[in-house]
């Protein structure tokens, strides 16, 4: 699963009742007197009556006699049940615990047995069961899509009566009754399809490997594809009609990473096809790792030569890398239960990450992964933080647990024990743990079994530390000294938090690493205990801590050290560059440095600089840009922001002049977007002008900054714009354009505009599954206006949502708030309308408001100071 940390808490991942499910036992409820063995289900689509019935033959294992068979089941009504012997079976329905029970007068004897059960249920429109998709075919035609999506928690029980956990693997042999004019696809390949005398196909597909249910998968619809072929799998990128060239990046990135992991898991992908379906348009989450069947949004795998961007191409290659990952680390071994989510994601973020690095090392990934890295430790540094595994038990928990900390923080763990142990132990390990758990389930205790069987050196403190315990470690630079020829670094552990509540003690073995700058010479020490600690490092100089940034970590230096490594900054490598941007930035954010200091060390970037550190300062600005918000300081910064940023734009130039890098044009298109968002009138203007090219001739302006353009355009727009924006948007029968001319629109810094916009959210020209998407993009800009209109139109807008966003959707709106009253106004719409069911959302995300009021507060100042200080600064900058 990839889900959109853009979009924050909106990760509609389950589909819980909440109100209902906040039991303890909501997620381990099955008696263990029974597990299945098979499903063979025969599903039938009405498409006239947007309904499924479904005949299902279910083998499973008696292990203790037991006359009640129970499953997990929710809002289905079972029309017939019965045992093989013939023996009708009494229904109870337990809808507390999304439990169905099956009833028989006699005890069921130990062994195998089956149960036929019939039923049918609507197909719904929010993305989870069976649901159906309406899109615009290139002739402007609505056609219909049909989709399941039973991942993760609590989804697929919505679908068919089951045992809705991942260690219940099973077989699942499918037959669906489909349209004759629409193609069915599913895990398998299809064995054969027969019409029907109803007029209808009957399409039965090869039986699945033992696998989790929620891997479960079929797609009906009208589709295109382009296919190759790789070892013994057929991998095709499949796309809705006169789009599958559009696929073809994907379907090569899919072919480099399926090769890559075949060798890297000494496991060959054991499926005879590998399947990207793509959904037309957008929604909740990236992509879902079905086995054989991976499912994609749109502007998760398409690239459009008219409309994408690299910033496109790397998501794209990076979200299929993670998905291929997953057919490994996932679904041919699983985590044994959500409590070792990381697994599967934190493996797959760092696999990603590292395949396409592998493929691509001009993209500089793990540079770009640093951003993700921040997007944890922030999470990680606040009270409401969590261990990587966390013994989940609740539905909230569960759903939580797709976050930055599973998915990034557990990705630069494994980073820092690859590191410790190197990569050849470190992938003996991982084959070794494939080999033994092939078709099963696994807990991290195992792999760290396997890693201790084969690592050169201990990790499992380390190992330990990092996943059982939540919260990000300190390190100290005490003093450095130069003394003969090398320098003595005293360095002291302390946690770092962004809270009162997360600076509480807490002690890690930290792998730490110096060199002085410009030097290979490495030092290395695992750190453990707060006491003072000398570290040798060779040479004398300024030294950096944590070279190449792959701990994890913070560091904070005396100001003398400090002073030193700003001097040399130049000489460091562009990923410590980074790190101390970061580090400093955060630092300060949080009181541990003087925010000052941040804006002193990124006056050593220049135009010159890798576009990923401009990258850093342009989003950092743009941070303190959102935290001045309705403050009269806020011009001095904007001046500042625009000034610097507006030269880098000069440098980089508005399109790609030939031989650029691809971050290169990631950085034009954010410095467009950004400028636009400080209100800078030149750039609004220069956007403006070339808009008009672009919308009067599609085929005008293909370079990689198109979007930024449209972006910028909404952004600065007045009434007259905004209108042809989306008029644009509302005529154009391409899903990808129709949704970036809506999303352009919604950035309107205008107010007047920002409410127009949300008011359409509600009506039926917006998609429906772009509706969330719309709002969110609203409150970047308008947090309290996006609050204030979902909450005073919740009922309108929840119907838009998957039914789990009603827990999600509005404090992932109010986390975008700068001050004390967006936190209670929080707290008094969740008193009246989430309850106790979403306390753990509603507390992260009143959390991080909080933190806004703070920095704007107590730091801000910091920054005004510093601006004063420096009122000639554009002037002398690079000299
Ligand atoms: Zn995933």
């Amino acid at each position: 699963m990839r889900v959109i940390t853009a979009v924050l808490l909106l990760v509609s991942t389950a589909a819980a009742d909440f109100a209902h499910a906040r039991t303890a036992d909501g997620l381990d409820p099955l008696p263990g007197d029974t597990r299945p063995s098979r499903y063979k289900l025969l599903v039938e689509l009405d498409t006239e009556h947007s309904r499924y019935s479904t005949h299902s033959t279910i083998t499973f294992e008696v292990l203790r006699p037991t006359s009640r068979i129970v499953m997990h089941a929710r809002e289905l009504s079972i029309d017939e049940a019965q045992l093989d012997s013939g023996e009708p079976a009494r229904i109870a329905y337990d809808t507390a615990r999304q439990q169905m029970s099956f009833e028989f007068t006699r005890p069921l004897a130990r062994g195998e047995h089956q149960l036929r059960i019939a039923y049918s249920a609507p197909i719904g429109t929010s993305i989870e069961s069976l649901f159906q998709v309406s899109y615009p075919d290139p002739g402007g035609t609505q056609r219909k899509m049909y989709f399941t999506h039973l991942c993760c928690i609590a989804t697929g029980r919505r679908f068919m009566p089951l045992w809705d956990r991942p260690d219940m693997k099973a077989v699942f042999e499918l037959e669906l009754i489909v349209p004759t004019e629409l193609e069915a696809v599913s895990n398998m390949p299809v064995v054969k399809r027969e019409l029907l005398p109803s007029g209808m196909s009957r399409v039965t597909f090869q039986p699945t490997p033992r696998m989790s249910s929620y891997l479960l998968f079929f797609g009906v619809g009208a589709f295109d594809r382009v296919s190759e072929q790789v070892g013994s799998a057929r991998l095709s990128v499949l796309t809705q009609r006169g789009k599958s060239e559009h696929g073809r990046f994907a379907l090569q990135a899919s072919a480099d990473v399926l090769r890559y992991y075949n060798d890297y898991f000494q496991s060959p992908y054991p499926l005879p096809k590998l399947d990207a379906v793509t959904f037309p348009g957008a929604g909740a989450f990236g992509a879902m790792e079905n086995w054989g069947a991976m499912f994609f949004f749109e502007d998760y795998m398409l690239i459009d030569p008219a409309l994408s961007a690299d910033e496109d191409r790397q998501r794209v290659y990076q979200v299929m890398a993670h998905e291929v990952s997953h057919q490994w680390f996932g679904n041919l071994v699983t985590m044994k239960d959500w409590s070792d989510l990381w697994l599967n994601e934190g493996f797959a973020s760092w696999m990603a990450t590292n395949a396409t690095d592998h493929f691509h090392p001009e993209w500089h990934m793990w540079l770009h992964a640093s951003e993700d890295r921040e997007s944890a430790m922030r999470l990680d540094a606040r009270a409401s933080t969590h261990p990587i595994i966390r013994k989940v038990q609740t539905l909230e928990q569960a759903e939580l647990a797709f976050d930055d900390i599973t998915y990034q923080k557990g990705s630069q763990v494994i980073r820092m024990i690859e590191a410790q142990v190197g990569q050849d132990a470190f992938r003996e390990a991982i084959r070794a743990h494939m080999r033994n758990h092939a078709y099963g389930n696994a807990v991290t205790a195992d792999l760290w079994k396997e890693l201790e069987r084969v690592a050169p050196v201990p990790v499992s403190a380390i190992a330990r530390d990092f996943t059982e315990q939540g919260g990000v470690p300190l390190i100290d630079v005490v003093s450095t000294k130069c003394i003969s020829g090398s320098t003595r670094v005293l360095l002291r552990q302390g946690r770092f938090g962004l809270d009162q509540e997360s600076r509480k003690a807490r002690s890690w073995s930290v792998p730490v690493t110096a060199a002085v700058a410009g030097s290979d010479r490495i030092a290395h020490q695992v750190i453990h205990g707060a006491r003072t600690v000398p570290l040798e490092v060779p040479g004398c100089g300024a030294v950096k801590i944590n070279v190449g940034e792959t701990s994890y970590f913070r560091t904070r230096y005396d100001p003398q050290s400090f002073a030193g490594l700003e001097q040399a900054f130049e000489r460091l490598a562009p990923a410590d560059e980074l790190g101390l941007l970061n580090d400093t930035y955060s630092l300060g954010e949080a009181g541990y440095v003087n925010l000052g200091d941040y804006l002193e060390i990124a006056s050593r970037l220049t135009p010159a600089s890798d576009p990923l550190l401009s990258l850093q300062l342009v989003r950092c600005l743009l941070a303190l840009d959102r935290l001045y918000s309705g403050l009269d300081s806020q011009e001095p910064l904007r001046i500042y922001a625009r000034s610097r940023m507006s030269d880098l734009l000069a440098a980089v130039g508005w399109s790609p002049r030939g031989g650029e890098s691809a971050n290169t044009s990631i950085l034009q298109a954010t410095l467009i977007e950004g400028l636009a968002t400080l209100g800078d009138r030149a750039t609004i203007a220069e956007a403006n002008r070339r808009f008009h090219s672009i919308s009067t001739d599609s085929r005008a302006d293909t370079s990689d900054t198109r979007r930024a353009i449209i972006n910028a355009v909404g952004s600065g727009a007045d009434a007259a714009t905004f209108d042809e924006i989306t008029r644009l948007a509302r005529e154009s029968a391409n899903t990808a354009e129709k949704h970036a001319y809506y999303v352009a629109a919604a950035r309107a810094s205008d107010p007047q505009l920002a409410r127009q916009m949300l008011d359409l959210t509600v009506t039926d020209q917006i998609p429906v599954q772009l509706s969330a998407v719309l709002i969110t993009t609203v409150a970047a800009v308008h947090p309290a206006l996006a609050f204030d209109f979902v909450t005073s139109k919740f009922d309108l807008v929840s119907r838009r949502l998957e039914s789990s966003a009603r827990i999600w959707f509005v404090p992932a709106l109010a986390a975008y708030g700068v001050d004390t009253a967006a936190a209670e106004k929080l707290t008094a719409f969740a008193r009246q309308r989430i309850g106790a069911a979403g306390s753990e959302t509603v507390e992260r995300a009143r959390s991080k408001i909080l933190l806004n009021a703070e920095t704007r507060q107590r730091r801000l100042p910091q920054v005004d100071a510093w601006l004063r200080q420096h009122p000639q600064f554009p002037a002398r900058r690079y000299q």
